[in-house]
């Protein structure tokens, strides 16, 4: 019976999911009438607690990125500026993007959670990992915050990724928005591929079929822009025909998710038509994809997603996936 028992603990080990959801995330204040605001992570919270897995995730101590770690993908210049202006209190980047004082430490905690993540997984602690963060990250341009996205979370955990070894990095972005500032990272560069799926045309404008890559990256950004409407049968042909096909191509060392679930049927901002189910269908697809190429290793990251019922269900099903 003993012996049963450490055969199963051992089983659970090798399956275990790296997580940060950081208090300081409910400090990022957007006010209560933008459609990112704190609510997304309490509804999130709330259906996660309800689960049997949730509490035997791994928590690892998450440090916030350094001004170094950043820098890898931001302009100097954007730091400083935005660590200053957060000092003065609330305002806005821009009409979508609001930060209030305690803004800059919430981004340096999203940006450092991927990196904590990364480090947990690197220890052989954890096989894969989420980073249920505010604010979100894909919108962010190198020297400027856009689209509710203060760093560009994703981003800087690649480049960390890559300094610790890992040269191939996918970065697969399924949020119903074109991932703008992680394309534009990346768009020379031949190490990291970044494939997005996107309601097209829609904000921000980006994320034509056309753009490639550029230089020694031709090749290595795929956009896959698809009209309102498309359902979980659409977004299933892509992974077939596109995605994974690519991936087997590439041969990651590790696969980061831009997870936005705002592609949802019944979010508010995007027009798609995808169920809950879809979400826990593209990962079971990717994480099959990972334990084939580069022993399991994902790690995703939450962007959008602003109905609070379907934000929290798709999150449940995308991690319970993940964590087996
Ligand atoms: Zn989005």
């Amino acid at each position: 019976m003993s012996k049963r028992v450490i055969i199963d603990e051992g089983y659970c080990q090798k399956m275990i999911t790296s997580l940060a959801l950081l208090d300081e995330f409910w400090e990022h204040d957007t006010g209560s009438g933008h459609p990112e605001n704190k609510n997304r992570l309490t509804s999130i919270k709330g259906k996660l607690e309800k689960t049997g897995y949730f509490r035997n995730l791994l928590r690892p101590e998450i440090i916030p990125a350094s001004d170094e770690q950043i820098s890898a993908i931001h302009d100097p210049d954007y730091i400083k500026e935005f660590r200053q202006i957060v000092q003065n209190g609330e305002g806005f980047f821009d009409m979508d993007t609001p930060y209030s004082s305690k803004s800059f430490l919430a981004a340096t905690l999203a940006a450092g959670s991927g990196i904590s993540i990364s480090d947990s997984i690197i220890r052989g602690d954890a096989k894969n990992g989420m980073a249920i963060v505010r604010p979100p990250g894909h919108h962010a341009e190198k020297s400027h915050a856009m689209g509710f996205c203060l760093f560009n979370n994703i981003a800087i955990t690649a480049k960390y990724l890559q300094n610790r070894g890992f040269k191939k990095i996918l970065i697969l972005d399924w949020d119903v928005h074109h991932g703008n500032g992680t394309e534009h990272s990346f768009y020379d560069d031949d190490s990291v591929y970044f494939i997005s799926i996107h309601q097209y045309p829609f904000y921000p404008g980006t994320g034509h079929s056309d753009d490639r890559g550029d230089g020694k990256g031709k090749g290595f950004n795929l956009n896959l822009p698809m009209p309102r409407g498309s359902d979980d049968a659409d977004y299933l042909n892509l992974f077939d025909k596109f995605i994974l096909p690519e991936t087997d191509k590439f041969h990651p060392d590790f696969i980061l998710i831009s997870a936005g679930f705002d592609a949802h049927e019944r979010d508010p901002l995007g027009g798609m038509d995808l169920s809950t189910h879809a979400f826990e269908k593209f990962t079971v697809i990717m994480k099959k994809k990972a334990e084939e190429l580069c022993q399991g290793r994902i790690i995703s990251f939450l962007e959008g997603g602003y109905d609070l019922h379907a934000l929290a269900d798709s999150v449940e099903a995308h991690l319970a996936v993940l964590s087996g």
